[in-house]
């Protein structure tokens, strides 16, 4: 049987995979696994560019009030949030 090795191994191809995986990737080679096509995943469906809780005076409750009132709540999926 063949085997091939990999120094790391990502599961999922979303933002936050391909992201690692460019990121592991100057560190050795990398595999990246996924559930269906590489390109199925919420990342693809992103519409208004990624927001994160990155800038100064921003913090996770402020993301999270700010994904809420995007629509979150609407869906009554505050505990996911
Ligand atoms: C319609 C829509 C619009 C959006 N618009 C915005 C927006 O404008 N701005 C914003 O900031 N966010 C938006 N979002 C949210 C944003 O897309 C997600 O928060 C973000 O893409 C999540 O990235 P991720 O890499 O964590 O997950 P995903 O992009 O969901 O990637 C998950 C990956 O994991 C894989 N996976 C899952 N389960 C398994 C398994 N059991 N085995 C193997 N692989 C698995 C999937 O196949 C996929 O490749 C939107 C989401 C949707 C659906």
């Amino acid at each position: 049987m063949d085997t091939t090795r990999y120094d790391y191994i990502i599961i999922g191809s979303g933002i936050a995979g391909l992201n690692t995986a460019l990121l592991a990737a100057e560190h050795g080679s990398v595999l990246v696994v996924t559930k269906g096509r590489i390109d199925d995943c919420n990342s693809r469906y992103a519409q208004g560019g990624i927001a994160a809780a990155i800038g100064p005076g921003d913090s996770a409750t402020l993301h999270e009030r700010d994904t809420l009132d995007a629509g979150g709540d609407a869906t009554g999926a505050r505990e996911a949030t």
